[in-house]
């Protein structure tokens, strides 16, 4: 994903509101400070954060997933037997995509649906490819590895694992889908189309005949160490009632600090794709006023390292209260 400040919608945008957004909602231009986090509510709904962030390391284990590669051909393997295993019907959408510099991506999409008769449905995604560059390392020389994505890839998809894993425990008679999209991160800036292919792909190929979410949650680095969700700005524009749900549930779970109801980023992501159609949808992703997206975005430290639990259990409490599983 790219942050889009610099384009011209964006400026628009900066026009109108721009003083707001650097606004705190103490008027103090900090936002609550994460290590501050304390339960505000009972926490009564499960979310296993250790589950999750198993899931994550296993992702990371396979190595980069990077399309074209064996770790991203195995991690996708995985990634649709666990949602198998947890009882979705799985749909794997394979396509070659051509991506920005020539290269064809072998790309696939992993789409899981619990309760497929269901009209009203609810689409979970979160993008699992690495970037293939690490092209904002301090490092210049290190600019060409690919990331481990442990935050940007691997954390969405952790979240999401472990509430699939809690939808087949509680069964509920709810329409809920969940995307593991490709091809989102071999991007370049400046180039809104060359992100998010692989939802691009989804969103104009439905993948069962008149597919078509009522509302879409992306959840987009979302274990970062000291992360904030300030609300991002196409969601915003999209989908005003949702995004309230959403950040009402991270109150009501606590975890209200992190998630400040003040405007964050404009971020070119998979949400956007569905917004074109006229679909709501909210991305959940890190954003800082001052340094934008997580300080190790795009970077070798995309690892391990430097993801927290509690960050992946205030996003997947969130979600969990929201589905109300
Ligand atoms: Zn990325």
């Amino acid at each position: 994903m790219q942050n889009v400040f610099t384009s011209i919608l964006v400026l628009m945008f900066l026009a109108g509101c721009g003083a707001k957004r650097a606004d705190s909602a103490d008027g103090s231009g900090n936002y609550a400070d994460s290590s501050a986090m304390v339960a505000e509510a009972p926490d009564a709904v499960a979310f296993d954060a250790d589950s999750a962030y198993a899931y994550l390391g296993r992702q990371v284990e396979f190595g980069p997933r990077v399309p074209n590669t064996e770790a991203h051909a195995k991690a996708g393997d995985w990634m649709a037997a666990e949602l198998r295993r947890h009882g979705a019907e799985v749909i794997e959408q394979k396509m070659d995509l051509e991506a920005f510099d020539g290269t064809i991506l072998h790309a696939r999409n992993i789409f899981g649906q619990y309760n497929p008769g269901e009209e009203d449905r609810t689409l979970l995604l979160a993008h699992y490819d690495c970037r293939p560059w690490a092209d904002e390392d301090p490092d210049p020389d290190k600019r060409k590895q690919p990331v481990d994505g442990a935050n940007d890839g691997a954390s969405g998809v952790a979240v999401l694992l472990e509430i699939a894993r809690q939808i087949s425990a509680a069964n509920p008679k709810k329409g809920i889908d969940i995307l593991f999209v490709d091809a989102e991160d071999w991007g370049t800036e400046g180039d809104d189309d060359s992100w998010a292919m692989g939802t691009r792909y989804f969103v104009h190929n439905p993948v069962k005949p008149g597919y078509q979410p009522a509302r879409v949650i992306v959840a987009d680095m979302v274990g970062g160490a000291g992360a904030l969700f300030p609300i991002e700005y196409f969601s915003q524009q999209s989908a005003p009632d949702l995004v309230t749900e959403l950040w009402n549930a991270a109150s009501a779970s606590g975890y209200g600090s992190l998630f400040p109801r003040q405007m964050g980023g404009a971020v070119t992501d998979d949400h956007v794709e569905f917004i074109k159609q006229g679909i709501p949808a909210v991305d959940i992703i890190e954003y800082h006023p001052r340094t934008g997206f997580n300080p190790h975005w795009h970077t070798t430290k995309d690892n391990l390292e430097n993801i927290d639990k509690n960050t992946l259990r205030a996003v997947g409490t969130t979600l969990v209260r929201y589905l109300e599983l």
